[in-house]
């Protein structure tokens, strides 16, 4: 079942304000890291908007990494139309979740069954 051009169009936007949120804040910590120069936010900023920049999110050193990676992720799906299908079970994740957490790879059940295996394994 395909989501509809404005639900996906709307999570898109929530998305990219996330990222634009996550960017700021983890941008802030890298530069830091780094060495603080004026222009550095901005930059972060553009890159993030090129999106794909892997190399920049693999820089990033904080625990928002992870959560920028997924929203990144997550854009791209929209981009290849596989937004809001699990990636475990491949079952449509309930839009009720995707609206709390659009970036949610996996619906609640295989959530619960892929943290279950995280803490299993560390
Ligand atoms: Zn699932």
């Amino acid at each position: 079942m395909k989501m509809k051009k404005d639900r996906l169009s709307y999570f898109r936007n929530k998305l990219v304000e996330k990222q634009r949120q996550l960017v700021e804040e983890v941008g802030k910590s890298a530069i830091y890291a780094q060495g603080p120069e004026d222009d550095s936010i901005k930059d972060l900023g553009d890159q993030a908007n090129n999106a794909y920049n892997r190399e920049f999110l693999f820089e990033l050193g904080n625990g928002d990494r992870r959560l920028l990676k997924e929203v990144v992720s997550a854009l791209r799906k929209i981009e290849d139309g596989s937004f809001g299908i699990c990636e475990r079970c491949g079952e449509p994740i309930a839009e009720k979740r995707l609206e709390a957490l659009p970036f949610a790879r996996y619906c609640i059940d295989c959530q619960r069954l892929v943290e279950k295996e995280e803490a299993t394994t560390g």
